[in-house]
């Protein structure tokens, strides 16, 4: 096992968030979080990278407890988060804003640049110049810099066009085939049917329904969840 959450509780100050919540991701499993706005899917992908204040529970990566290590010390030992607000610098440019992020390992700026060709065609060009879809693959291509060992992907489709979400969804599934556990969180069911393997989907900071992508896409309650 990659990583187990086990009985997660986390918030804000006084305002609790999740409420128990356990998941699972398996070695070179993709695993979605599903829920609509504010059903916690951010909050739990925080609370795993250590940044919203965790309340109860535990959080497992390869065997180490990480419940209790600052976020620093969870990318150290393996953890890689995308964040849904994409933070790339802008007045760097896309080559230098992935060369600062790079950590020894097998990720160089050469292997990024094969499975993202498109990068290296705007290498020299500012981080502040890229459209939604650039800077979201700026992004992801920074975290694998820093040679994580697991993803954490929020929300890697928000806002772009179905033609980048393609790409995004090879990239993704590029990544499975190098054997590379993710787990993201998501509100495209077709992306996420697409390449997850597993989901889970939360309702107010808590896991409603799991299993298979695939089942539980035919599933009445599970559209009911999503559903607006
Ligand atoms: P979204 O797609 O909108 O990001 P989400 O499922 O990721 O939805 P969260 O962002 O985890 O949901 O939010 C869960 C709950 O936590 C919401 O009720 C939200 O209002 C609350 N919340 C989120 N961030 C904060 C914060 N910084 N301070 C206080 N409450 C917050």
């Amino acid at each position: 096992m990659s990583l187990q959450v086990l009985q997660l509780q986390a918030g804000y100050g006084d305002i609790p968030v999740l409420h128990g919540v356990s998941l699972e991701v398996g070695e070179g499993e993709v695993v979605a979080l599903l829920g609509r706005n504010g059903a916690g899917k951010t909050t739990t992908i925080k609370a795993i990278m250590g940044l919203v204040q965790i309340r109860g529970g535990r959080i497992v990566y390869r065997g180490t407890d990480l419940t209790r290590l600052p976020s620093f010390r969870r990318a150290q030992l393996g953890l890689g988060y995308v964040p849904d607000d994409r933070r790339i610098f802008p007045e760097l440019t896309v080559r230098e804003n992935l060369l600062i992020a790079h950590r020894p390992g097998p990720w160089t700026l050469e292997r990024v640049y094969q499975l993202l060709p498109r990068l290296r065609e705007i290498e020299n060009r500012r981080g502040g110049l890229l459209s939604g879809g650039e800077q979201q693959m700026l992004t992801i291509a920074r975290t694998l810099m820093a040679n994580p060992r697991l993803l954490l992907l929020d929300e890697p489709t928000e806002g772009l066009a179905p033609l980048i979400v393609e790409e995004i969804a090879r990239l993704v599934e590029a990544l499975k085939g190098e054997g590379m556990p993710v787990l993201l969180a998501e509100q495209n069911l077709r992306f996420t049917g697409r390449v997850a393997d597993r989901g889970y989907v939360l309702e107010t900071g808590e896991v409603r329904v799991e299993g298979n992508m695939q089942e539980l896409l035919r599933k009445d309650e599970v559209v009911a969840l999503l559903s607006l």
